[in-house]
């Protein structure tokens, strides 16, 4: 070691008396620490360097004044990513679970988001995060393009997204939003139109569909209702519902198979969905609503979207389904020219359920829990 006053190679002056203990990665499974003796030096006063200058000698590969070597918090970081809880990732590395804490903090810096930047394309949508935000209910703020996940914020409440986007991001990232992909909740428009005024809104088709499709299942369990339990139809419709949600161009008509709750009729999907319509003219049409929607989406179609739209005599349900299409149709339009939708969101949203019961739980929404809490 050389001085750092005069420059000249040190004198070795003996050991330190106590070695360091010092957690290195595990070998052959086994936990394994080096112990050692650190060297002291020592440069003499002299003419070029009158004052007594001592020093000890720095370890390599482990950060000062610190027990535990870089390469293990370098494994701790990559573990991070895995699908494990923190307190497994202590274990594997006899650290303590405040360790762990610690190496994920100090990524905190790569997870913020940029205060000025916004993608031009935004989607963001819901999720069941815990007792962090008053409805139980998280954001999840993605770009539906290269399916990054900006941020998650912690309530879903307008009022806490609004204050969000304004205290997270600078009128610039704001305004250079050209697309928001998001689901049916009306009270996001108003929020939208405020925070990304150079913003078009484009209708998820998941939650668009959604509308009709509980429109159908309500159909179906009224009709059951209708004819009551231990009837041929209330059977029938219990037992073949899932047919009933299948697209109808993907339905079978070429495989037969007795069907018991026709008598052991020999029929094809197909004919088992035609069997279940004649039940009911109000299931009848809220199939075929159903149907059409999924066609409208799936073949882009504008044409068949505002009739649709148009369609009357519907049974109530149906109703409140079209109402819901019209006040949404130029965000469906929308999302059949940009051809933008959450599904990425559902994906992530999938890993954090995933996650959350391997860890049986968050514990806290920040890592730190220090920056603020929801009230
Ligand atoms: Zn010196």
């Amino acid at each position: 070691m050389h001085c750092p006053l005069c420059g000249q190679l040190m004198r070795r002056n003996g050991f330190r008396k106590k070695p360091v203990t010092i957690k290195i990665l595990s070998i052959g499974g086994k936990t394994t620490v080096l112990k050692i003796k650190k060297q002291q030096y020592l440069c003499p006063p002299s003419t070029d360097c009158p004052t007594r200058v001592t020093r000890v000698a720095q370890i390599q590969g482990v950060k000062f004044a610190c027990r535990i070597a870089n390469s293990v918090k370098y494994h701790i970081v990559q573990e991070l990513s895995d699908n494990e809880s923190m307190r497994t990732i202590a274990s594997h590395h006899n650290v303590s679970v405040n360790t762990v804490e610690r190496q994920l903090e100090g990524l905190d810096d790569t997870f913020k988001p940029n205060r000025n930047w916004l993608p031009a394309t935004i989607a963001f949508d819901d999720f069941k995060s815990g007792k962090f935000a008053q409805s139980n209910m998280s954001m999840i703020l993605m770009n539906p393009q290269n399916h990054r996940t900006i941020d998650i914020i912690q309530s879903r409440n307008s009022r806490f997204m609004r204050g969000y986007f304004l205290s997270h991001y600078s009128k610039k990232a704001r305004w250079s939003v050209k697309i928001v992909v998001v689901d049916l909740f009306e009270p996001y428009r108003n929020l939208i139109h405020d925070l990304f005024p150079k913003a078009i809104i484009v209708a998820d088709h998941f939650h668009v569909v959604v509308q009709a499709y509980r429109a159908l299942q309500s159909a179906r369990l009224k009709v059951m209702k209708e004819y009551g339990p231990n009837t041929h139809e209330y059977r029938a419709l219990k037992h073949y519902w899932k047919l009933l949600m299948a697209k109808k161009s993907q339905l079978d008509y070429l495989h037969y198979y007795s069907r018991r709750n026709f008598r052991y009729a020999w029929l094809s999907n197909q004919e088992v969905v035609n069997r279940l319509l004649s039940f009911s003219p109000d299931l009848r049409a809220a199939y075929e609503y159903y149907q059409d929607l999924i066609t409208a989406i799936d073949q882009r179609s504008q044409a068949l979207l505002n009739q649709l739209i148009k369609r009357r005599d519907l049974p109530i349900t149906l109703r409140r389904v079209k109402r819901t299409l019209r006040k949404h149709r130029q965000e469906i339009i929308a999302s059949f020219y940009t051809r933008l939708t959450n599904g990425p969101i559902e994906g992530a949203n999938n890993k954090i359920k995933v996650i959350k019961r391997t860890v049986y739980g968050y514990r806290n929404f920040f890592i730190s829990g220090l920056e603020f809490s929801f009230h």
